[in-house]
């Protein structure tokens, strides 16, 4: 099987990024990740900032990219998380100052989490763990995308949906799509509010599909949480053009499904739910969702 290691990263998403590795349509790949620290942080939650300052450390990294044969621009690049296998423990920062806590003040701290048994303890409380992949996307067209940012190629989505089990696609906008993924989170509620989820690292083990003409306009989860949901993710600097672009992404996909203009726009006032994915990186990022029964 084809392993991608943490040592083949990238910190910008661009159709000029030389591929990690190849393979074909239908085949499994694993990517070793590196967390969204790039390794600067240390299990006993100790961050190297001197290494930050120099550039030691990449923001936010990605694993890979993939080249998958026979994927073109105007296809549509789907990947199946067949598993999602995090280190045992996480590191979280603080966000005083910033977005809905800028009216807080407080120390940056950073503090290390151990996993036991598939849980974490805070405040006397333990949450059961729910590991997910912030980073993942494909080469966008034009110019590269830090991995940082979230675009209508992916990126920095911070997404809570995209976890074991569910599929995603995404518009190629180059030759072999180009996927790259990183910046695993242990958990994150809608928003990652307080500027961080609980980063880790892991491996990451998916199965890659090319639908040709698709035609996407944005990441869309084709199948989603236990009800496997279809949801279009959309990105934007402004949370009304990431609104609308979802709407409209969710909206072209049931037109492409042969729904008329009046009733697609009604049923999705009945049963599309709108939520927030993330209100923290360089782009905020929404999603718009509804059952997989109005697409068959
Ligand atoms: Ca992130
Ligand atoms: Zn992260």
């Amino acid at each position: 099987m084809i392993k991608i290691p943490c040592t083949s990263k990238i910190d910008i998403m661009s159709a000029s990024n030389a591929p990690a590795a190849r393979c074909k349509d239908g085949d499994t790949v694993i990517f070793e990740t590196m967390d969204c620290y790039d390794g600067a942080v240390s299990r006993d939650g100790i961050r190297d900032w001197e290494g930050k300052v120099c550039g030691k450390y990449m923001a936010n990294p990605a694993t890979g990219p993939l080249y998958v044969e026979g994927a073109e621009p105007g296809d549509a690049l789907g990947v199946e998380i067949l598993s999602i296998k995090t280190r045992g423990w996480g590191a979280m920062g603080t966000g005083f100052g910033e977005h809905g806590f800028k009216n807080y003040e407080g120390e940056y701290v950073m503090r290390a989490f151990e996993f036991e048994d598939g849980f974490v303890k805070i405040g006397g409380k333990k949450i059961a763990i729910e590991p997910m992949i912030g980073v993942i996307g494909v080469a966008p067209a034009g110019d590269g995308i830090p991995t940082v940012t979230p675009d209508s190629h992916g990126g920095n989505m911070d997404c809570n949906k995209i976890v074991e089990g569910s599929t995603i696609l995404f518009p190629v906008a180059a030759e072999g799509g180009l996927l790259a993924m990183g910046d695993l989170h242990a958990l994150m509620g809608d928003g990652e509010v307080f500027e961080y989820g609980l980063e880790t690292s892991g491996e990451v083990t998916v199965r890659v599909k090319v639908i040709k003409k698709a035609e996407l306009r944005q990441p869309t989860l084709a199948e989603a949480d236990e009800k496997g949901r279809v949801m279009t993710i959309a990105s934007a600097l402004t949370y009304e053009d990431a609104i609308r672009l979802a709407l409209e992404a969710m909206y072209e996909l049931l037109l492409a499904k042969g729904w008329d203009k009046t009733e697609a726009g009604m049923l999705m006032s009945m049963k599309c739910d709108l939520a927030i994915c993330q209100i923290v990186d360089p782009q905020v990022t929404v999603r718009a969702m509804m059952d997989k029964e109005f697409f068959e």
